[in-house]
């Protein structure tokens, strides 16, 4: 098993891990556990959100691991209920608060919510937050292009990420060409289409055959290839540790073509033209 996964460079300069794990529906109660697996696995960037109700146990697990914080990359995300910019700060003090920790490494807007019309004015308050240094990088989430080219017309300021649905049967060619284009890293949540039927797809069973790798795998090294950032959740120790084991082998191109072959613009969650769950 590697030591660690590769890091992509961020457009301010700063770094990221390829391959972090991810805390969406992990019970608060479970998440520790999970998280402190995670890292002796040799995991080094969590993604977690105030939405999610487990900052408090991933600070936790961070800082009982034995590593020091600027050894672990953390991401945490502003819920749809704190868009504007007096709302924002208070709730990216109250994630710092949870997580215990006086910098995060990286903070997403968690959706835009376009009904609501406030992205733009939190974007500002995020570039805020980065110049004060308490988060080390800054990016969005669930944004598409019409988000992203106002928020940068808006602010000058172009999100070092931007957290999208992006899988198999969902892969979101135009958005990943406008991140190519603008310097955007393209990080990848349902990574795996939240370990669904995907896994059983004739493809990818018949590329893990032929690769001597499970169908979890394949779809994680096909992201790799294509420079996605991912961040699988699991809450099973084997499954933490097989999903972190796909730097020691690679995808052909007829292999890599073959995944492409399975985009059917499929999505698991909410489109972000209309989501506003939680938004006052
Ligand atoms: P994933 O695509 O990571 O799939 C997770 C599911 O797959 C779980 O049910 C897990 O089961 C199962 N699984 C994991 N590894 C394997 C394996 N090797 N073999 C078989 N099954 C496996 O979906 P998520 O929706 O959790 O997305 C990952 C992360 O992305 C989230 O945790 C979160 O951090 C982020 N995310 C962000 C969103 C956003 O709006 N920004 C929205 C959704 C997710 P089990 O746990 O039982 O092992």
């Amino acid at each position: 098993m590697p030591d660690e996964a590769p890091h992509l460079q961020l457009n301010d300069g700063n770094a990221i891990p390829q391959l972090g794990f991810g805390v969406f529906q992990v019970p608060p109660e479970e998440t520790a556990d999970a998280v402190s697996h995670a890292l002796g696995t040799g995991y080094r960037l969590i993604d977690t959100a105030a939405a999610y109700g487990n900052e408090a146990a991933v600070g936790e697990a961070i800082r009982s691991s034995g590593l020091d914080r600027d050894e672990v990359y953390v991401t945490t995300k502003l819920w749809n209920g704190d868009h504007g910019r007096g709302a924002a700060l208070r709730a990216f003090e109250r994630s710092l608060e949870r997580l215990g920790f006086d910098y995060v490494d990286l903070y997403l807007i968690h959706w835009p919510v376009p009904s609501q019309d406030r992205y733009a004015e939190t974007w500002r308050a995020l570039t805020q937050i980065r110049a004060d240094g308490r988060a080390r990088s800054i990016g969005v989430s669930n944004f598409l292009i019409e988000h992203l080219e106002r928020i940068i017309d808006d602010s000058g300021v172009v999100p070092a990420v931007n957290q999208i649905e992006l899988h198999p049967r969902l892969q979101q060619d135009q958005l990943r060409t406008f991140h190519d284009e603008h310097g955007i890293l393209t990080e990848a949540w349902s990574p795996l289409a939240r370990g669904g039927d995907l896994l059983h797809e004739a493809t990818i069973t018949d590329i893990a055959s032929a690769v001597g790798r499970s169908p979890a795998q394949v779809i994680l090294r096909w992201h790799v290839q294509l420079g996605n950032i991912v961040i699988p959740k699991s809450v099973t120790p084997e499954r933490i540790e097989e999903n972190f084991r796909v730097f020691d082998f690679e995808l052909d191109d007829a292999q890599m073509n073959a995944i492409s072959e399975l985009d059917g613009g499929e999505r698991t969650g909410p489109h972000p033209a209309t989501f506003a769950a939680g938004a006052r």
